[in-house]
């Protein structure tokens, strides 16, 4: 499967604790993030992170190809909904192509949890056998 991992700054932390959590489950996985986010949870936990550009420097848009092109089987995207963005417009568009595609999308810890659950236990189906 494909996950991807993105964080605004005030929830990269949040991220890297997720990603410790579940770093035996990860690993099993083709794992990619935004820049920033990818090198900090790299060199927290170790784990195999392909880098995209940092988000507010065309990683948004970079995931949101991948999302367009129905290439992402799962996308935890912490977001900080008290901080102004500056790529607020890229975002806006990550979100919407994970609705057009229907690419499941978790925007906080309580659904990323379910979902990384739900990968672990092996109950996450990929874009191919969801057939959506
Ligand atoms: P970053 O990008 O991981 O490069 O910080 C995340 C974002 O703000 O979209």
């Amino acid at each position: 499967m494909k996950i991807a991992l993105i964080a605004h700054d005030k929830k990269k932390n949040d991220m890297i604790e997720l990603a410790k959590e579940y770093k035996d489950t990860l690993s099993l996985h083709t794992v990619y993030a935004t820049g920033t986010t990818g090198t900090l949870t790299k060199g927290a936990t170790g784990l195999d992170i392909i880098c995209l550009k940092s988000g507010p420097l065309g990683g948004d848009q970079q995931m949101g190809s991948m999302i367009a092109d129905y290439d992402l089987d799962l996308v935890i995207f912490l977001r900080d909904p008290l901080t102004a963005q500056p790529h607020e417009p890229d975002i806006n568009a990550l979100l919407r192509l994970c609705d057009v595609t229907s690419t499941p999308l978790a925007t906080n810890l309580g659904s990323a949890h379910i979902m990384l659950d739900a990968l672990r236990d092996g109950k996450l189906k990929s874009r191919k056998e969801l057939k959506l």
